[in-house]
């Protein structure tokens, strides 16, 4: 590329990475050149997409699925950024997978979810990225581990790369559930709170492994104020080679981003903050009656463990436990509480109160 040509897609990259939404579309894998190409061109034609991306290396969770076309599908992209003027991104596990991409004028690169697990790999790409400037992308690790994110980020970090994105695609885990990664969205709002001033971007095909639930999840992602999606898009999306249940057409996906509610974090309007900051007060006030009252209820929890001590009772009475339990999911259904919620609600609870009635035993 020559050098006003070079500026120019620095330059758009750094629109896109400033711009929210950020949006990231383009197949799970790349297949062949046609099938970039088309693509690209579909996803240029909707308008609304910030950058191309495309898996060049794939890691497969068994061996003799498809891997990945490999440095072949670097030109592709290329070809594909010629075209449509999308700049590019790509997943990179490796120091030489680092050392293809950058020799192709890839523009983002990004580490996935298996690899953030492994801080050898991580390393091992942090260091082909030394004295490199470009923007790298981060997945969660596949693992709910954020000491484990957070380090992947230092490792880049210090490797000297500036400008370090997130992405949340979920975690894994054993079983079916209604998702193929589990959003776990507390984990990402903690990684958000962590990291001021970073992007965090939302990649609900991982996350959902299918596409009827894309949407509600990515509205969701952009309630919670997620600065752009990561979505997979395929010309043949049924006959993509890698993650064909998830992957939508183009025209898909330009339909979906055009249904999303997008969401400001703020409005210049008095009467928004003055209704918001009397509701926001109101909701403090309950809070500080609830900690209040969760505070008597431990007294009396240490009341309780001061007669099991006196009688040598032990401190988990399961009838009892189950009894709160039943209680409690009757009453949450009647008010509006899911169990979900009880559950977890209950089960903090009862280890606080076990904890204050272990100190009462012990003393
Ligand atoms: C991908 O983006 O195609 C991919 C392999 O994702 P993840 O790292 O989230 O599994
Ligand atoms: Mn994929």
């Amino acid at each position: 590329m020559q050098v006003t040509e070079t500026q120019t897609m620095k330059e758009t990259v750094q629109a896109a990475w400033g711009k929210k939404p950020l949006i990231i579309s383009g197949p799970c894998s790349a297949e062949t050149e046609e099938q970039v190409l088309a693509t690209a061109q579909g996803l240029a034609a909707i308008g609304q997409v910030d950058m191309l991306r495309a898996g060049i290396w794939k890691p497969r969770t068994k061996p003799g699925m498809f891997e990945g076309i490999g440095a072949k599908g670097l030109p592709w992209l290329q070809q594909a950024k010629k075209l449509t003027g999308l700049p590019t991104t790509v997943e990179v596990a490796t120091g030489k997978q680092v050392e293809d991409a950058l020799t192709f004028d890839v523009d983002v690169l990004w580490i996935g979810a298996r690899t953030t697990v492994n801080p050898f790999s991580v390393q091992e790409v942090a260091d082909a990225l030394r004295g490199v400037e470009i923007p790298v992308l981060i997945k969660n690790p596949i693992n709910p581990d954020l000491e484990l994110w957070s380090g992947a980020v230092e490792r880049v970090a210090r490797a000297g790369i500036k400008q370090i994105g997130l992405i949340h695609r979920g975690f894994s885990s054993y079983g079916n559930t209604e998702y193929r990664n589990a959003p776990m969205w507390h984990l990402a709002i903690e990684m958000k709170r962590r990291n001021p001033g970073m992007i965090i971007i939302n990649d609900p095909s991982h996350i959902c492994g299918r596409r009827d639930i894309l949407m509600e999840t990515a509205q969701k992602a952009i309630n919670l104020d997620f600065d752009g999606l990561m979505i997979e898009s395929h010309i043949d999306p049924d006959n993509a080679w890698s993650d064909a249940k998830q992957q939508v057409t183009p025209e898909k996906l330009g339909e979906m981003l055009r249904s999303i509610i997008w969401r400001r974090e703020d409005v210049n309007s008095e009467e928004f903050h003055a209704a918001l900051e009397k509701l926001r007060q109101q909701i403090n006030h309950l809070d500080d009656e609830l900690m209040q009252i969760l505070s008597q209820r431990m007294k009396i929890a240490e009341k309780i463990g001061e007669y099991k001590k006196n009688n040598d009772i032990t401190i988990l009475q399961t009838n009892r436990w189950n009894a709160i339990l039943e209680r409690a999911f009757k009453q949450g259904e009647k008010i509006g509480l899911s169990k979900e919620f009880i559950t977890k609600y209950f089960d903090a609870v009862h280890m606080e109160s076990i904890n204050h009635q272990n100190k009462i035993m012990n003393s």
